[in-house]
C-alpha cells in the first residue's frame, strides 16, 4: 500500500484554512494525526479526491468549493423553536446569539448553531458552519497501510486513531 487509494488506512497531518481570510478553522498541529478509512464516506469528498495517489512524506495543498466540501447553506435549515423547548439549557447558562447546542430530533441529536434569541423563541441554525465556504487544506501524509477486513465492513478504522470494540 505505497499509495493513498480506496480501503487504504490513511495517517495525516492537516490545517484546514479559509482561503478568503487566512483564518485557520480545524488543524491536527500538536495533535496525533487525522486516520480515516480512504472509500468510505469518512471525509468530505473532495478531500480524498484530491489526496488519491499520494505517498508517505508527500504533501498537498488544494482548496476546495462547496460543492465538494460542506456543501452550500441552506435556508431551510434554519428553523425557530420555541424558547420554552430550552428552559433546562437556561437554567444552567444563558443563551448567546453563537454558541452551540444539540437537538434531540426524531432521526438522533443535530447540533445546531444559535442565530437569535427573542423573547418567546429561538432560532437555530442547522447547516455545518462550513457549509457555502471554499475551504484550502494543507495535508501531509504520516502513515498509509491496507484496511482489514474487518475495518472494510465496518467503513470505519479500528484500533489506533479509529474505533474501539
Ligand atoms: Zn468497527
Amino acid at each position: 500500500m505505497d499509495t493513498i487509494q480506496n480501503n487504504t488506512v490513511a495517517s495525516v497531518h492537516y490545517t484546514g484554512t479559509l482561503p478568503d481570510t487566512g483564518e485557520v478553522f480545524d488543524s491536527s498541529e500538536g495533535r496525533d494525526p487525522l486516520v480515516f478509512l480512504v472509500g468510505h464516506r469518512q471525509m468530505i469528498p473532495g478531500f480524498e479526491e484530491e489526496m488519491l495517489g499520494a505517498k508517505v512524506g508527500e504533501r498537498r495543498t488544494f482548496t476546495l468549493e462547496p460543492e465538494r466540501a460542506y456543501g452550500q447553506r441552506e435556508e431551510a435549515n434554519v428553523t425557530t423553536f420555541p424558547r420554552a423547548h430550552f428552559a433546562a439549557v437556561e437554567a444552567e447558562v444563558p443563551l448567546e446569539v453563537g454558541m452551540t447546542l444539540v437537538a434531540d430530533m426524531m432521526d438522533g441529536p443535530r447540533p445546531f448553531s444559535v442565530v437569535a434569541v427573542e423573547e418567546d423563541t429561538i432560532t437555530a441554525d442547522f447547516n455545518h458552519q462550513l457549509a457555502g465556504k471554499s475551504l484550502t487544506f494543507s495535508v501531509e501524509v504520516v502513515e498509509l497501510r491496507a484496511a482489514e477486513e474487518g475495518e472494510i465492513a465496518h467503513g470505519h478504522v479500528h484500533g489506533k486513531g479509529g474505533v474501539t470494540h
